[in-house]
């Protein structure tokens, strides 16, 4: 008899278990898509941009393909799975001519203050001035879930810029980071191998950028494998066909990371590990200007409007609000907070930013 309650006492003990590990058992695939405006977010194709000469060489071509009467119609056709389906189940911040704002609390509007705000979920001004190689002294999320033993191995990172080694400090973190030309090593299969075999045959437009599809594909590859709780996936074309004044090929970068990203969430949707347990925060590291009219190419202080940003979350728990159209100023900083949340992480007092109200 003694053994028997025992027995049942133990039984119940693991269901409590398995119970709790449930409630905390949340996956983050978190994205950043360099540099890519909320103009375009919210209202499609720039009209002053799409028939310019001095930045689209095929007008005719981008029009028909992005060229609609209205900004929903327009963002809708450059954006689909943003536009149909994200707009369903989740939620979509920073259309100012709506009132919902997100911004940036770095005062540097490029890359590596964005970046290093977006994973630490603090400014650092004073440290972080260049996008100069230099190892982050700041401790990203990444590396504070690698350091717990529930994260311990289930961490990577993967980024189309050569820099994010240095900003995840991946030598002092122990996060995993594939990035710039970096082939992947270990035990590959074929699509890797093959993968590695394309990035030396394919050159990039870029010597410190790789085109997208490769991060995107290791990502993808490693998700497959390795299962990580929480990733980091960083496409870089938007930016550095913005910098070459190239509208055609920004636009028709952003259609095609849509449909990457599309491609991540159908993958988590019909893996056992990630299905219906996972959540997905998108956002970007700067914002571009508007006036005078070739600032749009450009960012950093000196360009109005450059810390104007965007963020869409959805997935496991996430109210479905939309596209949010009230009053709402939300910063870059409160994105690391949140992840920390949904990882049942505790959130260090040094982190600036609050967590997101979900
Ligand atoms: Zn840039």
């Amino acid at each position: 008899m003694k053994n028997r309650i025992l027995f049942l006492m133990a039984a119940f003990v693991a269901i409590l278990n398995i119970h709790a590990q449930n409630e905390t058992d949340t996956k983050v695939v978190l994205i950043t898509l360099d540099g890519f405006r909320w103009q375009e977010l919210f209202l499609g194709a720039d009209s002053l941009l799409i028939g310019n000469k001095d930045y689209v060489h095929d007008a005719e071509m981008l029009k028909e393909a992005f060229w609609r009467e209205t900004a929903e119609e327009r963002r809708e056709a450059l954006l689909p799975f943003f536009w149909r389906q994200v707009e369903k189940m989740g939620q979509i911040h920073g259309n100012r001519n709506k009132g919902s704002k997100v911004d940036l609390t770095n005062s540097m509007w490029f890359s590596y203050p964005g970046y290093n705000e977006i994973l630490t979920g603090t400014a650092d001004d004073k440290n972080i001035r260049s996008n100069d190689k230099i190892p982050n002294p700041n401790t990203t999320i990444l590396e504070r879930y690698n350091n717990t033993p529930e994260g311990k191995g289930k961490v990577a990172a993967f980024g189309s810029w050569d820099v994010f080694p240095y900003i995840i400090n991946e030598e002092r973190s122990g996060v995993p980071v594939n990035a710039g030309f970096e082939s992947v090593r270990g035990k590959l299969n074929e699509r890797e191998k093959f993968l590695n075999q394309l990035q030396r045959q394919i050159p990039s437009p870029w010597s410190s950028v790789r085109l997208d599809a490769f991060t995107h594909h290791y990502a993808l590859e490693y998700m497959k494998k390795e299962h990580p709780k929480l990733v980091y996936i960083s496409y870089g074309e938007t930016d550095d066909f913005a910098h070459d004044g190239d509208y055609q090929a920004y636009l028709k970068s952003a259609h095609n990371t849509d449909a990457l990203i599309k491609e991540i969430w159908e993958f988590t949707q019909q893996d056992t590990f990630y299905k219906d347990q996972t959540v997905f925060l998108i956002t970007t590291d700067h914002g571009r200007g508007t006036e005078p009219l070739d600032t749009w190419k450009s960012h950093g202080s000196q360009i109005k409007g450059a810390d104007a940003v965007w963020m869409i979350v959805f997935g496991k728990g996430i109210k479905a609000l939309g596209e949010v159209e009230q009053e709402k100023q939300l910063y870059t900083n409160q994105l690391a907070p949140t992840v920390l949340q949904l990882l049942g992480m505790p959130i260090a007092k040094e982190i600036k930013g609050e967590p997101l109200k979900l």
